[in-house]
């Protein structure tokens, strides 16, 4: 008797625990897994992972390079005549994620203060950028999205993985059973068009206007979906699995046990002996009260960027929505005897570029070489006389110009 009610008080623990979840990440993952293809994929793409990931902590000082994601946005149940204001949230979406992951959120400045309670924990940044897709739409999708438009499909059926919209970073807002706001799969998969999955009350900011997309309080700051693309590349919930022993792999955030629910005062949660970071992305707070990623988790969430990145759609972006200094990197700038032209972008596979004089005539022209991830070249600048040249880099439907200075 003993026995079973405690074994009835585990269930009732369980079922409990799963009432509270916020995210669904953890089911949807199990249920994925049963799926044959897609484990193997997961299992080789987690395996490539890991290579990189000890790679990039062997080579801390690697150019960086900016990511440039192409995003596509879903609301199969919404109605084409809010079209208007859902394409606005879609993009007030896509600010948060832009302002989350490059650590240009107002409300990182609120670490000053929290970091004292936390010594050796750094913010962790990404030098990623999402840029609603604008061009080549899959065709057949919806009839309403047009070349020039944004990628925002309305009433029209798209799965949680859906290989029609492979390549891209989808996300999907529906109404979801069982109340969880969101859920993604762990470390996922553009080639399969993947997706992460949100509730209609966790996307984008308040005020919104759209019926029934309006984000609600304590939701209403896009968090959840920071969160979740967390989980897309590759992170973990602070507490891991749960329990002390179960640890999320990120070396710098304290292991804990469990989330924490509302908004807390940094450090006055303790478990496993540890403050509880609560002012954390990856925990379950209030959108107002989390505002960061640390560096071990940013870390871990490049290392996984880098091993699907070839995975995104470049040819859907349009030239005019990215700047010129996310695609490449001229230094040093003045130059004397030699330039270095670096391309920084995922975007960018192959290029030529050109170097012009102020009135127009060609001085230079070439191609620059591919190695590996960066893609970079030196021109010799030591015959060009000082004064002011213009640099052009041409790829595909991709052109950028930038000025340079020659001063020997
Ligand atoms: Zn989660």
């Amino acid at each position: 008797m003993k026995l079973k009610l405690t074994f009835l008080f585990a269930l009732l623990l369980t079922v409990n625990n799963y009432a509270q979840e916020k995210c669904g990440y953890a089911g949807f993952m199990q249920e994925k897994l049963q799926d044959p293809d897609f484990r193997t994929q997961y299992e080789a793409q987690q395996a490539a992972f890991e290579k990189e990931y000890e790679r990039l902590l062997a080579n801390p000082e690697e150019l960086l390079q900016t990511i440039i994601i192409p995003v596509a946005v879903h609301f199969p149940q919404a109605n084409e005549s809010n079209r208007e204001c859902l394409e606005e949230l879609a993009r007030d979406q896509i600010r948060i994620l832009n302002e989350d992951f490059a650590g240009t959120n107002k409300d990182i400045e609120d670490w000053e203060d929290a970091k004292k309670e936390y010594p050796g924990v750094k913010i962790g940044t990404l030098d990623v950028k999402f840029v609603l897709s604008t061009r080549n739409h899959p065709s057949g999708v919806d009839p309403d999205i047009v070349e020039g438009g944004p990628a925002v499909t309305i009433g029209n059926s798209v799965r949680d993985t859906d290989s029609r919209w492979a390549g891209y970073q989808n996300f999907v807002i529906k109404p979801i059973d069982g109340g969880v706001l969101g859920y993604s799969p762990l470390g996922g998969s553009p080639n399969r068009g993947a997706s992460v999955v949100m509730n209609t009350f966790a996307f984008g900011s308040s005020n919104s206007g759209c019926p029934n997309y309006t984000a609600q309080r304590p939701y209403n700051l896009g968090r959840t979906v920071t969160h979740e693309l967390g989980h897309f590349y590759n992170l973990n919930h602070t507490w891991g699995n749960g329990g002390c022993n179960s640890d999320d792999r990120v070396e710098d955030t304290p292991n804990i046990s469990g989330p924490s629910f509302g908004c807390r005062r940094p450090g006055s949660i303790n478990m496993c002996g540890n403050k509880s970071l609560t002012t954390n992305y990856m925990d379950y707070v209030d959108d107002r009260c989390m505002f960061m990623f640390t560096e071990g988790q940013a870390a871990r969430m490049k290392a996984y960027i880098n091993t699907i990145k070839d995975q995104w759609k470049t040819d859907v972006l349009s030239a005019d929505s990215f700047a010129v200094n996310d695609v490449f990197s001229v230094y040093p700038n003045p130059a004397n005897d030699e330039i270095n032209i670096s391309l920084i972008s995922n975007v960018v596979k192959e290029a030529s570029f050109e170097v012009y004089d102020i009135i127009g005539k060609t001085i230079l022209t070439g191609d620059l070489s591919i190695d590996n991830n960066i893609k970079s070249r030196k021109i010799d600048t030591s015959e060009l006389t000082n004064g002011v040249y213009l640099l052009k880099i041409n790829s595909g439907n991709l052109t950028a110009t930038k000025k340079i200075v020659v001063k020997h």
